[in-house]
């Protein structure tokens, strides 16, 4: 099995044998080449101490020097490389209690959640994989390195990734290893929140989300809020648009969750929290009925964001709003205008008229604005002096 790694990489496996020290690609980078995806960055696995690595190249940030871990600066972006380690005796499920650098390749791998992560390369030596994660990338299969319920009882996070890398990479997951990861799925309370937000994320944006389905019919998310789902099948999951904060809400939409406590107790950032609150409400809110309506929402929801949440509304709730999306999408077409400042007339042109600034301007540009939301062609300067005139007569009138 020939894999092409990038030059830079190559480069630095060789500064490092010709060191005397072994070195190889390893994890993510490895099964993604099999795969035929190019790998989003390059981690190397070596024999090599961090203070030797340090000492072979001219730029190296010590980023996780307590794991073993440097980063290689090079011009094509840095390279992590750590120390073949192994893990002691875990004192809780969280991290490991302390690292151990090995001196065997096998023993890093067999430290590694599972056997499509589990692989190492070099050029010179070719692929490395004690555990059939060549096989099991062909058969799209996920499974624990070793024994499973002992895996993910070491480490708990572990229960996550497996449905995030099944929901990523489309596979399905093992028999054993699920059984496993899902009677130890409850000790995901004790992993630290934004260790989980980040790969519950990343299973929300992979290609089959619907993979967490049976973790969290399982309870195993139910101490951040998301209680297990009351329906039977996950599927249309799938299908919603490719938006983080969309698909984090609809999880919580399809588990009775409110986005913000969900959002607090994985402490995600304040933008995703808010965006993901935003397409809740519209979520649950009834559709709107008119162009007008739905233009008024655009304050609540940015217009943008109406497609994804029309789409999600369909599959959500099975809603038939064709005719909106439609809408919609004229709408965005001819930029309609639906806020204050799209408005041809702002305060000042009000004030010469008469108009005090404050309330009275206020409401005077909120009643334009409704008119021009019913009537968008009537946004001319002229057209909106004309009408507060009209209005000013009228009320002197009256
Ligand atoms: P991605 O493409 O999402 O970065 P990745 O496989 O590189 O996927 P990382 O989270 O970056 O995933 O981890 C790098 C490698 O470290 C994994 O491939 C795996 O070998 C190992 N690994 C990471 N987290 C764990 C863990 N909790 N337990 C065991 N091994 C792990
Ligand atoms: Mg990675």
């Amino acid at each position: 099995m020939i894999i092409s790694l990038p030059p830079h990489v190559c480069a630095c496996i060789e500064t490092l044998e010709q060191a005397g020290f072994e070195a190889w690609a390893v994890g993510g980078c490895v099964r993604d080449l099999l795969r035929g995806v190019n790998p989003h960055d390059y981690d190397l696995t070596t024999s090599a101490l961090p203070v030797d690595t340090m000492r072979l190249f001219p730029h190296v940030v010590p980023t996780g020097l307590p794991y073993g871990t440097v980063s290689v600066i090079t011009p094509q972006g840095p390279l992590e490389v750590t120390t073949f380690r192994t893990e002691t005796a875990y004192l809780d499920f969280r991290r490991p209690s302390g690292v151990i650098f090995a001196s065997r390749l096998r023993d890093d791998l067999s430290r590694r959640d599972f056997t499509v992560n589990a692989m190492a390369y070099t050029p010179a030596k070719g692929l490395c994989d004690f555990f059939g994660g060549e096989a099991d990338l062909k058969a799209r299969v996920i499974r624990a390195v070793g024994e499973p319920a002992l895996r993910f009882q070491e480490d708990a996070l572990r229960v996550l990734r497996a449905f995030r890398f099944a929901s990523q990479l489309d596979f399905v997951i093992e028999e054993d290893t699920i059984t496993a990861a899902l009677s130890w799925g409850k000790n995901l309370s004790k992993i630290s929140a934004e260790r989980v937000a980040a790969e519950l994320v990343k299973a929300l944006m992979g290609n089959r989300p619907s993979r967490l389905f049976p973790l969290l019919k399982s309870g195993a998310l139910a101490f951040c809020g998301l209680m297990p789902p009351n329906i039977t099948s996950f599927e249309t999951f799938d299908r919603l648009p490719l938006v983080d904060s969309l698909r984090l809400a609809s999880l919580c939409f399809l588990c009775s969750a409110q986005v913000r406590p969900v959002c607090a107790a994985l402490k995600m950032s304040n933008a995703l929290q808010k965006a993901a609150a935003a397409y809740q409400r519209q979520l649950t809110e009834p559709a709107p009925r008119t162009r007008s309506e739905l233009k008024q929402r655009f304050s609540k929801l940015p217009p943008e964001c109406w497609g994804g949440l029309l789409q999600a509304r369909a599959l959500l709730l099975g809603e038939k709003n064709e005719m909106l999306r439609e809408q919609w999408k004229d709408v965005l077409a001819k930029r309609e205008p639906w806020c204050l400042s799209q408005l041809a007339v702002n305060g000042n042109d009000l004030r010469a008229l008469g108009i005090l600034p404050g309330r009275e301007t206020g409401n005077a540009l909120q009643m334009l604005l409704q008119a021009v939301m019913e009537h968008p062609e009537w946004n001319t300067k002229e057209k909106l002096l004309e009408i507060i005139s009209k209005r000013m007569d009228h009320q002197a009138g009256g």
